[in-house]
C-alpha cells in the first residue's frame, strides 16, 4: 500500500443479487484486475441496492455480498492491493446521498433510461418502492466518495455515470466556487472538491445473455443476475454445458442466405463465440458455414463448451481454495471496508466543509 497515495482511484463494484457471470467479467472485471497495478482500486459490493428489489431476502443478499467477495478473490483481485468492501459498512456513502440527491431535479432522476430499462426488465411495474430510484442517486455518492478518476463499467452504467458528472459539476459550482464554464477535466484544478469521472468500457460493453429475446422489441436481453439467463463464473462444467446445449439460437437462421443474421446481437451463440473463442480463424470459417446452412448448433455449441469451460476452469479452482476459507473472504473485506471509510470520511469532512455543515469532528472505527 505504500504507493497507493500516489496512485489515481478506480472505483467500481457490483450488487449483491447473485454470483459474478460471464457478463462481469468482460465487462468490468476483466479490466479491474488488469488496472490493479496501476490504480488504488476500490471495488464496492452495494449490498443497499440489492434491497431495492429484494428487501424480503436479506438472508440472500448477506449470502451473495460472500459469495461476490469469494469471486472476486477467484477473478484474481488481490486484497493487498485492492480494497473491496460493504457498502452497508461506510456511512459517509448515505450522508453523501442526502445531499446529492437536493442537487439533481426528480425529474431527471426518473428519465434515467437504465433505470425506465431495469423497471421492465425487472417487472417491477409502478410497484417499486420510493429507494428504487435513489438507488441511482446512492451510486452517485458510491463513487464520488472516493474522488475516482475512472469508473471501470458496462454499457448500462453509462446514464449513472452521467448523473454522477452532473451532480460533480453541481457540488463544485455551488460549494466550491467553481465557473460553470470550466471544462470537465479541469474541475479539480480550478478548486471543485469531485473530479468529473470517466466510464471505462470493458472489451464487451454489453454482453447477451442464453435466453430468447425480447419478444416486443427482438433485442437480445443483456447477462444478467436477475434475469436467470447467466453463465456464472462458479458454474461447474457439466451446468456450463448444459446451459449452452439449452441456449437459444435463432430459429430462422438456417434458412439465412445473408451473414447479417448471425450478427451477434441476435445470436447468443455467435456473440460468446467472437467474445471468448481465442481461434478467430474457426469463428470466422464456421460463421460462414452455420449461416450456410452447413454446420449446425450443436457443433458450435459443443465447441463453444470447450471454449468456456478452458476460460472458467482456473476462476473455478481458485474459487474453490477460498470457499474453504470463508474467514479469509471475511478478513479481505474488514481490511478493503476499513480503507474504504479512511477515504470516504476525509471525502464527507471536505465536503460537509465545503457545504459549510463542518461543526466537529468525528472518527469511525472498525
Ligand atoms: P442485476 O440483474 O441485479 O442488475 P447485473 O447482472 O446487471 O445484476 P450489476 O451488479 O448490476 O449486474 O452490474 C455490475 C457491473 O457489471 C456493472 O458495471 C455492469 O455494467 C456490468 N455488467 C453487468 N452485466 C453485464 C453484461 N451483460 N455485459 C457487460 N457488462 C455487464
Ligand atoms: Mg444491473
Amino acid at each position: 500500500m505504500s504507493s497507493s497515495a500516489t496512485k489515481p482511484r478506480i472505483l467500481t463494484g457490483d450488487t449483491p443479487t447473485g454470483k459474478l457471470h460471464l457478463g462481469h467479467y468482460v465487462g468490468s472485471v476483466e479490466n479491474r484486475v488488469a488496472l490493479q497495478d496501476s490504480y488504488e482500486c476500490f471495488f464496492i459490493i452495494a449490498n443497499k441496492h440489492a434491497f431495492t428489489t429484494r428487501a424480503e431476502q436479506a438472508g440472500e443478499i448477506r449470502q451473495s455480498v460472500l459469495e461476490i467477495a469469494t469471486d472476486y478473490l477467484a477473478c484474481g483481485i488481490d486484497p493487498n492491493r485492492s480494497s473491496m468492501f460493504i457498502q452497508s459498512e461506510v456511512p459517509a456513502i448515505d450522508e453523501l446521498t442526502f445531499f446529492f440527491a437536493m442537487l439533481i431535479p426528480f425529474n431527471r432522476v426518473m428519465r434515467n433510461p437504465t433505470l425506465a430499462q431495469e423497471i421492465k426488465d425487472k417487472d417491477l411495474g409502478d410497484k417499486y418502492p420510493f429507494g428504487f430510484p435513489l438507488y441511482a442517486v446512492g451510486q452517485t455518492a458510491d463513487i464520488l466518495a472516493f474522488r475516482p478518476e475512472m469508473v471501470p463499467v458496462g454499457e448500462d452504467q453509462l446514464p449513472h455515470l452521467e448523473m454522477t458528472r452532473e451532480v460533480a459539476r453541481r457540488f463544485n459550482q455551488i460549494y466550491c466556487g467553481v465557473d460553470p464554464q470550466t471544462e470537465d477535466d479541469d474541475y479539480v484544478r480550478a478548486g471543485g472538491l469531485f473530479p468529473i469521472i470517466k466510464p471505462r468500457l470493458g472489451r464487451v460493453k454489453r454482453l447477451v445473455g442464453t435466453g430468447a429475446p425480447n419478444p416486443e422489441t427482438g433485442q437480445l436481453y443483456k447477462m444478467s443476475k436477475s434475469l436467470n439467463n447467466a453463465i456464472f463464473l462458479s458454474d461447474d462444467a457439466d451446468t456450463v454445458q448444459k446451459k449452452i446445449m439449452g441456449m437459444y439460437t435463432d430459429p430462422r437462421r438456417v434458412r439465412a442466405t445473408d451473414p447479417g443474421e448471425t450478427d451477434p446481437e441476435k445470436n447468443p451463440l455467435w456473440a460468446f463465440h467472437e467474445t471468448f473463442n481465442p481461434d478467430t480463424a474457426w469463428v470466422q470459417e464456421h460463421k460462414v458455414l452455420y449461416a450456410a446452412g452447413k454446420v449446425g448448433d450443436v457443433a458450435v455449441k459443443r465447441k463453444l463448451v470447450e471454449v468456456l469451460n478452458t476460460i472458467i476452469e482456473p476462476i473455478r479452482t481458485r474459487r474453490k481454495h477460498y470457499e474453504q476459507r470463508p474467514d479469509d473472504v471475511i478478513d479481505a473485506l474488514r481490511i478493503g471496508t476499513r480503507r474504504a471509510n479512511v477515504v470516504a470520511e476525509q471525502t464527507l469532512a471536505l465536503a460537509k466543509k465545503a457545504m459549510k455543515q463542518d461543526y466537529f469532528s468525528r472518527s469511525l472505527r472498525i
